[in-house]
């Protein structure tokens, strides 16, 4: 039976043993919670799932973490993660903005966007996962020489993240506006989001973020 249909999201999850539902008990000590010094990985944005769980099955030797805001989306990647049993993935329901109370500064490798919100209204900026603000965010968490890596078939947000980059004083370490035409599609891992816009024919946007 899928989880969805036993009862409701919230209590579902709860339930699961690949959610946490205290993150903010790990803060500082998340390398100990998954039992082994491998370097630990988030995606903002998890939705679903495909991402994150193809990467961690292909990934043994690193640690996953899936950030949604939304249980009735999570579920879908814990039926996913239900399945495949892996050690080195687990799920938090929770709203990135607060991510500075769960992880400590420097405790993160890598943080992957994939096609993010847009919140096209200017007075919405801020929400926008790579506003300068989110970077911010990122910046606190994030090890010295870790990356964000977003990818988007929206060019308005796109261009507004290349800006938002600049002025939040990180670097670019690479840009495409076409991934799956470019040298920067080797092990590209594709979102559900992001199987559905190229095949409509969207080209993908792809950025690399450092300090
Ligand atoms: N990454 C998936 C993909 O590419 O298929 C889902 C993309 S969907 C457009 C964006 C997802 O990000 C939604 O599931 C939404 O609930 C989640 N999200 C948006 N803002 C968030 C936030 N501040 N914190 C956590 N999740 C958020």
């Amino acid at each position: 039976m899928r989880l969805r249909n036993i009862r409701g999201a919230r209590e579902a999850m709860a339930e699961s043993d690949f959610t946490v539902n205290e993150p903010e008990e790990n803060k500082g000590r998340w390398r100990q919670f998954f039992g082994n010094g491998n370097p630990i990985q988030l995606e903002i944005g998890t939705g679903k799932g495909r991402f994150l769980t193809t990467l961690a099955a292909e990934n043994p030797a690193v640690n996953y973490i899936g950030i949604e805001k939304y249980s009735s989306v999570l579920l879908r990647a814990l039926e996913k993660q239900q399945e495949l049993q892996l050690p080195n993935i687990v799920f938090i329901r929770m709203d990135a903005e607060h991510i500075e109370d769960v992880f400590d500064r420097g405790e993160i490798d890598k943080i992957y966007l994939n096609f993010s919100d847009p919140w096209p209204k200017e007075r919405h900026a801020k929400r926008r996962l790579t506003s300068r603000q989110y970077f911010a965010r990122y910046n606190n968490i994030l090890r010295k020489d870790g990356t964000v890596e977003f990818k988007t078939d929206n060019r308005v947000l796109f261009d507004f993240s290349v800006e938002e980059v600049k002025e939040a004083g990180w670097k670019l370490d690479a840009v495409t506006y076409d991934l799956h035409n470019s040298d920067m599609n080797e092990g590209n891992i594709m979102s559900e989001y992001e199987i559905r816009f190229s095949r409509g024919g969207t080209p993908i946007n792809k950025l690399i973020a450092s300090r």
